[in-house]
């Protein structure tokens, strides 16, 4: 059982201590995605819980941005070490607000941030040092401070990539989690708190997107805004946040593609395709959500497809039976289910579909669903639908294929699947995209992660994350 208290937060986190809302809201509800009921509540928070925010963040910028890089370092591990002992909370928890299955919420949703923050407390100690050229020499100085909005996919994840680097650099940052899954960023504020971290370096303001999110990307306090969402809210953020010529990074959609060229050993290939588009029910930015399969092999793969799909039983994220566990929420399962229904009228459907699982009547489940001859111009070829929705589009020959892998408003990641280590390299590079992995390439926690085009600006993890969240300075002698 989760000790209540971690469920029903009533302060945020603000210079060092949880205070309470300004002003006195009805608190956010957060539901369990498995039955609809409440799971915990948080504060609805208003600008002026922003501004103290911002005020504490700016007030303890100083002392945080002079310390050494190794006394930043081991705060870092300091925090690592405190949310390590939470791991459990927070994975149960996440399970309950996002859906995901316990494997995978303790191995990524709790696991992986767990992972970066040590990787970030390596990074502090090797951001790059002055560089002399002609006259000058060029310093990396820490941004200011950074304001973080999330989603609820990965929410753990996502505000430690954002506020774990930020404070690498040397900024202090205020962070605001995404409604449907808030928690577990009030579980980092423990660890933070319980880490011993100076007051101020890392605040927390639960809210809305319309009231939190849009005042701190208006706030002329913040000198970098990182974002990670829908490219639709992300171009709001922009817009508002070029009031104040405030940075901005962006981590946005995608529709990534799985691309298998002609000479590969299927069954490998598709399987692991499959499941990459599954993981965490399909609710995942960087998903292989289009398998691009050699138009003469379609048949076989989506035989290979939906022996994978059969085995991805739906059920309760906390039964260690489960594979696949419902959706974050009402809205999401209602958006996955429009796409299914347009999807039986634009492809053919292979597996699954738009009627809801057996013995599921409560809950945000879909079943696992596989189209198959999927026209790339189609809408669910286009659009992202974050659920458990898998498009085989078939090609004709390597120039095709990157062709429709490219064929996209987005640019996140991508994969694939080649023989022949040459012709493999020169699909990844022709694939215009922000990562891609060549024959199942492991998920590299260090390195940049972000998109080309609709699915953002800038990268973040790793050494070059941290380094997204400082300034150049050139002086002259
Ligand atoms: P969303 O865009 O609806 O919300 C993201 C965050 O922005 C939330 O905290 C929300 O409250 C806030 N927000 C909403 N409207 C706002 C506004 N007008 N001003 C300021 N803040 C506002 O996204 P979501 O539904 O929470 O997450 C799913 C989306 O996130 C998907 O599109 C997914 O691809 C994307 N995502 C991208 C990455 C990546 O790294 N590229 C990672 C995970 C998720």
């Amino acid at each position: 059982m989760t000790d209540i208290a971690l469920l029903r937060r009533t302060a945020h986190y603000i210079g060092g201590s949880w205070v309470d809302p300004a002003e006195s809201h009805s608190p956010l509800v957060v539901t369990d995605a498995s039955d609809g009921s409440t799971l915990g509540t948080v504060p609805d928070g208003s600008a002026a819980d922003v501004d103290r925010a911002v005020d504490a963040a700016r007030a303890a910028f100083p002392a945080w941005a002079a310390l050494s890089p190794s006394e930043r370092s081991g705060a870092l591990l300091r925090v690592r070490d405190a949310l390590a002992e939470r791991a459990a909370d927070a994975s149960r928890i996440i399970s309950l607000e996002v859906g995901t299955t316990a494997r995978i919420a303790d191995a990524v949703q709790v696991g992986l941030p767990l992972k970066t923050l040590a990787g970030f407390a390596d990074a502090a100690l090797h951001i790059s040092e002055d560089q002399q050229l002609g006259n000058s020499t060029v310093a990396r100085e820490p941004a200011g401070v950074v304001g973080a909005i999330t989603p609820w996919n990965y929410p753990l994840h996502q505000l430690v990539g954002k506020a774990g680097g930020a404070l690498a650099a040397g900024c202090t940052v205020v962070c605001k989690p995404a409604g449907v899954a808030p928690l577990s960023a009030f579980i980092l504020a423990d660890a933070i708190a319980a880490a011993g971290l100076p007051a101020g370096v890392f605040n927390l303001v639960s809210g809305s997107g319309s009231v939190v999110g849009t005042a701190l990307a208006r706030h002329p306090g913040i000198d970098v805004l990182s974002f990670t969402g829908s490219t639709a809210v992300g171009a709001e953020i922009a817009a508002a946040a070029a009031t104040n010529i405030t940075r901005v990074a962006l981590e946005l959609g995608g529709k990534s593609a799985s691309v298998i060229l002609d000479d590969v050993e299927l069954e490998r290939a598709v399987k692991t395709s499959v499941n990459n588009a599954f993981l965490n029910s399909g609710q995942t930015c960087s998903a292989w959500t289009r398998l691009v399969v050699p138009r003469a092999a379609q048949e076989r793969v989506i035989e290979i497809a939906i022996s994978v799909a059969e085995k991805l039983t739906v059920g309760h994220p906390l039964d260690p039976a489960t594979r696949l566990g419902p959706l974050a929420s009402a809205e999401q399962q209602s958006s996955v289910l429009d796409y299914i229904a347009k999807g039986e009228q634009e492809a053919r459907l292979v597996f699954g579909g738009s009627s809801a699982p057996e013995g599921f009547a409560e809950g945000y489940y879909v079943r696992p669903t596989i189209f198959a001859d999927v026209d790339n111009r189609s809408q669910i070829a286009q659009q992202e639908i974050f659920g458990p929705v898998l498009c085989i589009i078939p090609h004709d020959g390597d120039d095709d294929a990157i062709r429709i892998a490219n064929d996209s408003a987005y640019g996140l990641a991508g994969g694939v699947w080649c023989a022949d280590e040459g012709r493999a390299l020169a699909a990844a590079r022709a694939i215009r995209t922000g990562q891609v992995d060549i024959n199942g390439g492991a998920f590299n926690p260090i390195a940049p992660f972000g998109g080309f085009k609709h699915s953002g600006i800038g990268r973040e993890f790793g050494l070059l994350g941290v380094e997204e969240f400082t300034e150049l300075k050139a002086i002259q002698r």
